[in-house]
């Protein structure tokens, strides 16, 4: 039995066998061969290439009737590179001549190919590079007989074991099966960590080496409350976590039992608790758990997993859907927030060194307008069936708010030159998440009809840590004096304009923390659905007039383990309460 301590991501204990995913490339051996084992290689090959066409087209008709058809789109430009008869012709003459074993000769060519796709200069060529690299990578796990499921071919319940994991690939995941994850790297705020709270799958992260120590079939424990992976736990370890799992479904489950109730103080004034949504399929959740509206619809999940971009009919339907499940509660939809950690093979967004500091967001879609008006035709055209609100991410800076909302004024016109209804008034949203939006607030908040302050972003700016690595999760601090004073001040400049600030970062998650925005004047916190009663218990167990106080305790203090433990301090009691 082995125990590992990482970063605890989503709550919950789960236990089961360990799938463990191949992120890191095959270590292909060089090996001579004689002149008569040639066909035998060749016929190696032939089956190889086979194996990996069948498996293919399961995988692609298992996604599309599980998942969606178009997430099974990426596939087929797999199934072409396997069919190029070039490439296949390559590898036999090169058998004949070089006589090496065909794994050697094959991964060779494919490391050529790849590098000629990243050269060339043609955007879509570049971007069939990681296609390349797949599709070789699973043919060369073909030839050296290792089987591995893939994500969307396990057919019973596992813990997946991986390196990393995109959120392309975390979308993927089947809930029925993946019932918890566990990776070497990756912070809080990463995306995987956030879809694994979406999903309301235990996760834990930040484990630095788990991926090779632990192998297919390993028993493993992941405890999602306290950050900690049990690899082939004992009997009686395996019945303690049993009986914390019971323990921690039931305290779930008398949590569901505010769900109907407001998010109000004791002394009588109302938060609005909305939640955070990566696919319309989300508001079963949702609802489930009581939230008041959306107040992050992240829509860029809708264009990873594909090769083209979704078009305005697929998303108009899928922000109509959204707005209609939701009734008149109101629902954010964030436009484009492409980049960071969050890429697609559908756009033509080039690897930056720094791509969180890069071409992204908006400013990806001021350039792309393309790209941009085919979003806003969809989302106006959507919001006559809800109470929709539009939200721009990632401004830095005022003219991108303007340009933002001239494009829509566009946008609009066109609609209606065209006679297609929308709302005319929809209200304008700016996420403050960069500093320089946070710092120019008070000149933003005359351009927007409200705020959402993105502390996930806002947090790894300020302090310049990158939310997605483990190694400086440390100092990836939301109760750091800057950055409370910052929130401070984005909320009372807001309030001055007369607009609504709300929180949709996942700092808003956090008991303690949310306590302290309601004490600075926050309006509302959106957050991932399953984390709302517990949140929403809290506010019900607090005065407006104690969290005031203590917002103005903790901007005398000079640290963040200072404000974090003052908080504590104060803050325990009622969070035990909570639990009982
Ligand atoms: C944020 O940055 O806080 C945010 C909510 O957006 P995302 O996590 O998608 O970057
Ligand atoms: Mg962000």
């Amino acid at each position: 039995m082995e125990k590992h301590y990482g970063i605890a991501v989503s709550p919950g204990i789960v236990f089961a066998r360990a799938l463990v995913m191949e992120s890191k490339d095959l270590v292909v051996k060089k090996v001579p061969i004689d002149e008569t084992d040639i066909p035998r290689e060749i016929a190696r090959f032939e089956d190889a290439l086979t194996k990996t066409r069948a498996e293919l087209l399961n995988i692609r008709k298992k996604i599309a009737s599980e998942i969606g058809r178009e997430h099974s789109e990426i596939f087929n430009a797999h199934l072409l590179i396997l069919e190029d008869r070039t490439l296949i012709e390559e590898v036999i003459s090169r058998l004949r001549e070089e006589k090496l074993n065909v794994e050697y000769i094959f991964s060779d060519i494919i490391e050529q190919y790849s590098r000629a796709f990243s050269q060339i200069d043609d955007s879509y060529l570049k971007e069939r590079t990681s296609d390349v690299k797949d599709i070789g990578r699973r043919i060369i796990g073909n030839l050296m007989g290792r089987k591995k499921e893939t994500l969307a071919e396990i057919k019973d319940q596992v813990v997946v074991v991986s390196h990393d994991l995109s959120p392309s690939e975390t979308a993927l995941m089947n809930k029925k099966y993946v019932i918890g994850f566990a990776t070497d790297v990756g912070g809080p705020t990463s995306h995987a960590a956030i879809m694994a709270r979406s999903m309301e799958i235990p996760a834990v992260v930040g484990l630095e080496t788990i991926s090779s120590e632990v192998l297919d079939g390993d028993i493993v424990v992941i405890d999602g409350n306290n950050g900690i992976v049990i690899v082939n736990p004992d009997e009686e370890t395996l019945s303690e976590y049993k009986t914390e799992e019971e323990k921690f479904e039931a305290f779930v489950q008398r949590l569901d039992q505010v769900k109907e109730l407001a998010a109000t103080t004791l002394d009588g004034h109302t938060i609005e608790l909305s939640a955070n949504i990566e696919f319309p399929s989300d508001i079963d959740s949702v609802l489930l758990h009581g939230a008041h509206g959306i107040g992050l619809y992240r829509t860029e999940y809708m264009y990873l997993n594909k090769t083209v971009f979704p078009t305005e009919e697929e998303q108009f339907m899928a922000y109509k859907t959204v707005a209609e499940r939701m009734g008149n509660m109101p629902v954010v939809i964030r436009t484009l927030d492409l980049g960071g950690d969050k890429f697609t093979s559908s756009l033509d967004m080039p690897k930056e060194i720094n791509s969180f500091m890069g071409w992204r967001a908006i400013r990806f879609c001021l350039t792309r307008t393309d790209v941009f008006k085919t979003q806003l035709r969809a989302i106006m055209r959507a919001s006559v069936f809800g109470n929709l609100k539009v939200m721009f991410p990632m401004i830095s800076n005022l003219s991108e708010l303007l340009k933002a909302k001239e494009i829509l004024a566009e946008v609009k016109q066109d609609l209606k030159n065209e006679g297609i209804e929308f709302n005319d008034t929809i209200p304008i949203g700016a996420m403050i998440e960069v500093p320089s939006a946070a710092i120019a607030s008070d000149i933003f908040a005359k351009e927007a009809d409200f705020f959402s302050i993105g502390s996930n972003d806002l947090i790894q700016y300020s302090l310049a840590v990158d939310r997605v690595n483990e190694k400086i999760a440390y100092l990836y601090q939301p109760t750091h004096p800057a950055i409370i004073r910052l929130i401070k001040y984005v909320i009372e400049q807001g309030h001055k304009c007369n607009i609504m600030v709300g929180m949709c970062g996942e700092m808003a998650a956090n008991p303690s923390h949310a306590v302290l925005l309601v004490g600075m004047g926050i309006d509302e916190l959106s957050i991932s659905a399953a984390f709302l009663p517990k949140v929403k218990k809290v506010i019900r167990s607090i005065k407006l007039s104690d969290a005031q106080k203590l917002v103005e305790e903790c901007l005398k203090l000079t640290t963040s383990e200072e404000v974090s433990g003052y908080l504590d301090s104060k803050l325990l009691p009622i969070l035990e309460s909570i639990e009982q």
